[in-house]
């Protein structure tokens, strides 16, 4: 015991310091003043009677870190110290531990800590599942989500939750985030963007610190990437990225993915990543039906300290149906404007705050198929009828493709349930309307400007 030191003095100079804590001092040579810094600003030689030898370090993490990162110069500076190579264990400094504040956190308090220092967002204190309307829509996502934030690394893993913008897949993310860390348990959640991955990477590289980089994503329990599908295109972050994800499932944490298509169709994605992705459950979130989007239209005036009429609620759901937020946004406008002119909400107001009617007031957002049939119908003077009925004659033929394309341009609804708008024609149909529609623009300069302009028009 005879050379074991006293616990490392709080900024007492080299002279002491070395003498008192010489394993410090050593290592204070042998890396960068920013590592020692970083690492080894607690380390002790503690116990050198048996073999190996103790040395302790702050806290767990530190001591993981540098047996892996720096035995060589952990060795190096004992064996200067001690005269000879000996074997080392690494150990919490007992005189470290606790952390003055940890005893009374609780482990929720615990990991909100770890994920604000480490998630590149803060989570949004709404987006849990008790905010969540669930329907058919989002039936199958949100029963996963919730599974995955009560057992981890069950059955679905990776989930990987996808659909158009605005239908609720960062909502789910969070919510995930939300439950698990007030479950009770310690855990290290990570919740981020792909593209925060991407640049996190690329600095790492550019700092030759992949290390701290490969680290910091592969020592969590749970690990959620929203809007993967920005991996598109980036080849080598989508190696480190698969490695990360093989190092993950392998020690059996949770993956959460979400993304705005399904694996198969993220534009370069490798094949041996998209497999991976579709290891677990590959959930899909659709725009809601008419009864969700009435549901969400109700709880979202009910949060905002509100309660819409029946008609209005039934007005607003028939209008816009194809994402949430634009139904959010809806109920913020008409709210807003209720209170602006000092009178209860009716449907006319419904009307002027989407932009709607005809009160000159256009502070429209929403662009539904029916607004896009209005507008394809009024220029080709055809009928909204004919868009839906059976008739194949070229003069039918091009608005529908016209409307088709334009639909699935400015809503987010699935090719199915544009189908669905046009008859109940199958999804190939508007794939087919779309890929004419593209060539055609591409081809023809006339036709495109015919195109844009009519998407102006109906956006207005
Ligand atoms: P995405 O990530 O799919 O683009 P978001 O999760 O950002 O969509 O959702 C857009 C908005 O709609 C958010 O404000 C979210 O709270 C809300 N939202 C989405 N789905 C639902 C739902 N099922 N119930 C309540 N609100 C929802
Ligand atoms: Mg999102």
């Amino acid at each position: 015991m005879s050379l074991a030191e006293s616990p490392a003095p709080q900024g007492g100079d080299g002279a002491t310091d070395a003498a008192r804590n010489p394993l410090r001092a050593c290592l204070q040579r042998l890396v960068t003043p920013r590592k020692f810094e970083l690492w080894f600003s607690t380390v002790r030689l503690a116990d050198t009677s048996g073999d190996p030898v103790e040395v302790t370090l702050g806290n767990e993490f530190l001591c993981e870190w540098v047996a892996r990162n720096y035995l060589d110069e952990v060795h190096e500076a004992v064996a200067e110290c001690l005269g000879e190579p000996r074997r080392v264990r690494f150990a919490v400094d007992p005189q470290a531990q606790p952390e003055p504040a940890q005893p009374q956190r609780d482990s929720g308090e615990r990991n909100r800590d770890y994920f604000m220092s480490n998630s590149d967002v803060g989570l949004n204190p709404r987006y849990t599942f008790d905010n969540f309307i669930v329907g058919p829509s989002n039936q199958l996502a949100h029963a996963a989500s919730s599974a995955v934030s009560e057992a981890l690394a069950g059955s679905y893993n990776p989930l990987f939750v996808h659909g158009s913008v605005g239908l609720g897949k960062t909502h789910l993310l969070q919510a995930i985030c939300h439950k698990a860390m007030s479950s009770g348990r310690s855990l290290k959640v990570l919740y981020l963007s792909s593209e925060t991955f991407v640049n996190q990477f690329i600095a790492s590289i550019e700092q030759g610190d992949l290390e701290r980089f490969r680290y910091r994503y592969r020592n969590v329990d749970m690990l959620l990437v929203d809007d993967i599908h920005l991996l598109a295109h980036k080849e080598r972050t989508q190696e480190e990225f698969f490695h990360t994800f093989n190092a993950l499932h392998n020690a059996e944490r949770q993956i959460v993915l979400a993304s705005d298509s399904p694996p198969d169709e993220i534009p370069t994605l490798r094949d041996r990543l998209s497999s991976r992705f579709k290891w677990g459950l590959v959930a899909q979130v659709a725009a809601p039906r008419f009864e969700t989007r009435l549901a969400i239209l109700r709880r979202k005036a009910i949060d905002r300290g509100a309660e819409l009429p029946n008609d209005v609620l039934n007005f607003l759901a028939e209008h816009i149906d194809s994402n949430i937020r634009e139904l959010e946004g809806a109920v913020t406008k008409v709210l807003g404007y209720a209170q602006l002119i000092g009178r209860p909400v009716d449907v006319a107001m419904a009307h002027d705050a989407l932009g709607t009617g005809d009160s000159g007031i256009s502070t429209r957002t929403v662009t539904g198929v029916e607004r896009i049939q209005e507008v394809v119908c009024e220029h080709f003077g055809v009928k909204i009828a004919d868009l839906q009925g059976r008739r194949r004659t070229q003069s039918i033929a091009l608005p529908r493709q016209v409307a088709m394309a334009l639909a699935r341009r400015l809503t987010g609804l699935s090719l199915e349930e544009i189908g669905g708008r046009f008859g109940g024609r199958d999804h190939s149909t508007v794939l087919y309307a779309v890929s004419r529609m593209k060539d055609r623009t591409e081809r023809d300069p006339s036709f495109r400007t015919l195109l844009n302009e009519l998407q102006e028009r109906a956006r207005r």
